[in-house]
């Protein structure tokens, strides 16, 4: 079952961006450039990737479309899904429950310096060594508390 919302495929554009898995099981297409892209420093988005933190890119379920392949889907917390090749294992979307948008894994995307981060969140998560990190970027004023819980 792919994530609930997602569109059927529709032509490339200039403004598209395509990505996908590892191994290539996977593809999907952005119907546009997304402008809401964060790193999440969140104990689950470490967990669930094993790298330090997370960058992701939000967008409308509407917005995205699966071209091959089927994710499998977990629960990583009581609110929210994450969705993962079954065959390589890379992680590609978290699907929260309460919001009408999907968060996708940024740095699967083909072209990912297309995208400009624009804010760390979960930053009380953050690991020491990486303090520093995008240090220009602001830190998440709520930071992932005060808001629906996003992660
Ligand atoms: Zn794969
Ligand atoms: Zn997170």
């Amino acid at each position: 079952m792919p994530p609930r919302g997602f569109s059927a495929n529709w032509a490339e554009t200039g403004n598209t961006l395509d990505g996908g898995c590892l191994c290539g099981g996977i593809r999907y297409r952005l119907r546009r450039l997304p402008t809401d892209v964060a790193h999440c420093h969140c104990a689950t988005c470490r967990r669930s990737t094993g790298a330090p933190f997370v960058t992701w890119a939000t967008l409308p379920r509407a917005d995205v479309a699966l071209l091959r392949g089927t994710p499998k889907g977990y629960r990583s917390s009581s609110h929210a899904t994450r969705w993962f090749c079954p065959d390589c294992g890379a992680q590609l979307f978290l699907d929260d429950d309460g919001e009408a948008t999907v968060d996708i894994a940024a740095a699967g995307l083909d072209q990912p310096d297309r995208l400009t981060p624009r804010y760390n969140t979960y930053t009380h998560g953050r690991l020491a060594f990486v303090n520093g990190f995008d240090a220009s970027l602001a830190d998440d004023p709520e930071d992932g508390i005060g808001t629906a819980p996003r992660r």
